[in-house]
């Protein structure tokens, strides 16, 4: 039901306050689950402490005297409580005025020391009748708590009744889990901490066994009887080009690339993940891969996530595939007309061997004569809607996916259970991590003489900012004002801007100029997250680091380790909440990709780092990857056996209930 049904009774201001949430209708309040709970526990005045929070029932001994400043008023009375008699006050509640002598009233507030207590709210029901615990939402600058616990109120009032179970009776039964809508009661307004844990149980079996029954259907529609062409080629010619290469290829490089041709000589379809920390060397398993459909006569694609990444994809194909005849072109928005009509056209009659780009290649009107082989890059953006989607137009590729944000072997397997996992564990060696510093405070003085010393050395410098401009949301530094205030600051140098917002020939440019060392300092969006390599940028400084994902900053700093040079990565945070800042120390004290990702799993979830959240495959809201082994065994098991069971009407809403998620995607973000 949408937000603004009638029955639900909701003022605008409330509904554009969910808007502002990311909800946009019933079945959105009632999932956006408290992110923890107060629980309030009635203790002995003798264990309070100066900043605690206190909850107490007490009887009014004198009455209260308001005290108003133009809008604002402050509120004193005394109340007897704990055999002595409490100073309490309340702000902006002039109305505590009409409290009468001797009355019984109930109090949270927090404990100032000295009989005092600042009031946070006060009623009259008798303690027995007050919730034990109260849900805490994450909210947003502007939003009060209270008019999200109001706004989860009315909607669950007003739908109860037509809240389904989405979890099979049989498994309701088996595991003895609650009904949907009870389990949704206790985790909005649990009476005690025993709701919450079993409205979790209930709710986390169900986001699992939502996610494995999308990847069976998923897996499903593949069906696992189709059939490609197996590709045939010469395994001593792609020795030969990786002879050729300068350096000698890992053992986890060998690994995955012996998985990858296997794949491709067999007459199933490849779905295969090559998964390795940043700068494993993935690019050069693709390319080889590429060159061997090649050989077996068909053409190839390599996808990218941006198109920077896309141009570095297409200098380094051209470099280890150079001398072997293969025609490696380019196609992206800022190729020009006459260009891209050409390379259309070369595609489609095949003189073009390996076309790379933006996803755009294979959604748009570019028609391949042969193609044998997709490499998408950072896997993570491109889901498995793509492969639906070629599969739909009826190609029947291998598909090679690379993803830098790793995830332990086991984790993969019951994550990603429709594809094989090949695992680069392995660094090429003399490879020298980024020094990486937290600095809790979100301004450039701290730092200043380090970078100063890093610049004077002929270095150079990324900054990167959280928002493009000011308007941008939230108060972070954004990067205009961020590169006009170093401009100043190092008037000696070049600053230069980069961002997605820009046109590509504005990127391109700005991209060789800083590879050119004509800019010295670069302030930029995560644009160059991926793909930037420039050797003498040796310093990166991010703003407000609590932004990102941990696997994102990772990332972002492996653009300060491409050379043996030692590189410097300052992560700027204004946050003070030790969560945060705990979160951050992960950076500090690790450069392995697979425990800093294995982190972003344990704290955020794994839907950004899957990529699945716009796929469609339900996100974990509660479940937790790395602790809930047992629920996810189980749910995995009931998911296989669910969609083996399709036709069974018990299953209809489950499966339902994924389809809708699955049709309603978009497939990737940009
Ligand atoms: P990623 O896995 O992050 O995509 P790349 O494929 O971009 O990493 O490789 C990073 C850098 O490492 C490139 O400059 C590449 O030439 C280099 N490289 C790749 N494999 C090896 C190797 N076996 N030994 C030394 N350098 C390598
Ligand atoms: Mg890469």
């Amino acid at each position: 039901m949408k937000l603004e049904d009638r029955s639900l009774r909701l003022t605008p201001k409330r509904i554009e306050a969910l808007h502002r949430l990311g909800i946009n209708d019933t079945d959105g309040v009632l999932s956006y689950y408290p992110f923890r709970y107060d629980i309030m526990n009635v203790r002995p005045f003798e264990e309070w402490k100066e900043k605690d929070k206190v909850f107490f029932e007490g009887e009014i001994v004198k009455t209260a005297r308001t005290w108003r400043h133009g809008r604002k008023s402050s509120t004193v009375f005394e109340a007897e409580a704990y055999d002595r008699v409490l100073k309490i006050t309340i702000y902006n509640r002039p109305w505590a005025s009409n409290l009468t002598m001797n009355q019984r009233i109930f109090i949270q507030g927090i404990y100032m020391g000295k009989n005092r207590v600042t009031a946070v709210s006060y009623d009259t029901k008798p303690i027995a009748e007050h919730a034990a615990v109260t849900p805490v939402y994450s909210v947003k600058e502007g939003i009060r708590q209270q008019t999200v616990r109001a706004c989860v109120e009315r909607v669950y009032e007003t739908v109860q009744n037509e809240i389904r179970d989405i979890i099979p009776e049989e498994f309701i039964r088996r595991y003895r889990l609650l009904r949907k809508a009870d389990a949704l009661r206790r985790i909005h307004f649990p009476s005690n901490p025993s709701d919450i844990e079993k409205a979790a149980r209930t709710l986390k079996y169900e986001e699992f066994l939502r996610f494995f029954t999308a990847v069976q259907l998923l897996k499903n529609s593949d069906a696992d009887s189709l059939i490609k062409e197996a590709k045939h080629f010469d395994g001593n010619m792609i020795l030969q080009a990786a002879a050729k290469l300068p350096y000698k290829l890992t053992k986890g490089q060998a690994d995955a690339l012996n998985d990858v041709l296997r794949d491709m000589s067999s007459p199933k379809p490849m779905y295969r993940l090559v998964q390795g920390d940043v700068g494993c060397g993935k690019t050069v398993v693709a390319a080889l891969a590429l060159y061997a459909d090649y050989l077996s006569g068909f053409q190839g694609a390599l996808l990218a996530p941006t198109e920077i990444l896309a141009r570095q994809h297409l200098i380094s194909l051209r470099e280890t595939l150079s001398d072997t005849g293969v025609r490696i072109e380019l196609l992206c928005s800022g190729i020009p007309a006459a260009e891209r009509k050409t390379i259309l056209e070369d595609t489609s009659s095949g003189k073009i061997d390996i076309l790379v780009g933006t996803h755009s290649l294979i959604q748009d009107d570019v028609t391949f004569k042969k193609l044998g082989l997709v490499a998408a890059d950072e896997q993570q953006r491109f889901g498995v809607e793509q492969r639906r989607k070629l599969r739909a137009k009826g190609v029947q590729t291998d598909f090679l996916l690379m993803s830098a944000t790793p995830i332990p072997r086991t984790l993969a397997s019951a994550l990603f259970g429709d594809m094989d996992v090949s695992t680069i564990e392995t660094m090429p060696s003399g490879r020298r991590p980024p020094v990486t510093a937290l600095i809790r405070e979100n301004s450039f003085r701290s730092v200043l003489s380090d970078v100063r010393k890093l610049l004077d050395h002929g270095r150079q410098l990324y900054v990167i900012c959280a928002a493009v401009d000011q308007n941008e949301e939230y108060h972070a530094r954004n990067v205009y004002d961020t590169a006009n205030a170093l401009q100043v600051l190092f008037s000696d140098l070049k600053v230069g801007v980069l961002h997605g917002r820009m046109t590509s020939a504005e990127k391109q440019s700005v991209m060789e100029a800083f590879a050119a060392d004509e800019i010295q300092v670069l302030v930029s969006t995560t644009v160059v997250e991926v793909g930037m390599n420039v050797v003498n940028a040796t310093g990166m400084i991010v703003y407000d680091a609590d932004r990102f994902g941990l696997s994102q900053l990772h990332q972002l700093r492996g653009r300060v380790q491409r050379g043996s040079e030692q590189g410097y990565c300052w992560l700027l945070t204004g946050s003070d909440d030790p969560k945060t800042l705990e979160r951050l120390e992960v950076l500090v004290k690790t450069n392995d990709g697979f425990v800093i990702s294995y982190e972003d799993l344990r704290l955020r979830g794994p839907g950004d780092i899957l990529g699945t959240r716009q796929s469609g495959v339900p996100d974990f809201i509660l479940g937790n990857v790395t602790e809930d082994t047992n629920v996810i065994n189980t749910s995995r098991k009931d998911a296989e056996w669910i969609v083996s069971h399709r036709d069974n009407p018990d299953y209809a809403a489950v499966i339902d209930s994924v389809n809708a998620g699955l049709d309603g995607a978009s497939g990737y973000r940009d």
